[in-house]
């Protein structure tokens, strides 16, 4: 499991899904102590993540994690995104996962929560994301 999950983000490192931005709504977000830099954008119509893309440059937990996350948050509800985001946020934190079927690709980032100093590169473009969905009231 664990070389699978390793395959998972390397390809994603070299390969990443959705990299580039349109031009929609952007968060960017930095993590000095890794040198992770990273922008994702959003194009978000009738409560819908229509589209979802990210760019920048990171170590390969920051920006595989990115690419992962536009893939599994394209064509989602807000609320869908936002329960897969603190699903994937309790799996960073090595707690129960409520829906681990649905995190899909994501799921290979569990080994994360072993090696706290890398929690913030794994979680960065989620935050980002999380930015893009806006205030829980909306
Ligand atoms: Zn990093």
């Amino acid at each position: 499991m664990q070389e699978l999950y390793r395959q998972v983000i390397l390809d994603h490192y070299k390969n990443p899904r959705f990299k580039g931005l349109k031009g929609f709504n952007q968060v960017h977000l930095r993590n000095p102590s890794c040198g992770d830099d990273i922008t994702m954008e959003a194009k978000i119509e009738d409560g819908v993540v229509k589209e979802v893309h990210h760019d920048g440059s990171g170590c390969s937990i920051c920006c595989a994690s990115a690419s992962v996350l536009c893939e599994l948050m394209h064509d989602k509800n807000i609320e869908q995104a936002r329960d897969l985001l603190a699903d994937y946020y309790r799996l960073i934190r090595g707690e129960k996962v409520l829906q681990e079927e649905l995190l899909e690709e994501a799921m290979a980032f569990q080994g994360i929560s072993q090696f706290p100093a890398r929690i913030k590169c794994a979680t960065i473009a989620w935050k980002a994301f999380e930015e893009l969905l806006g205030d829980k009231d909306e």
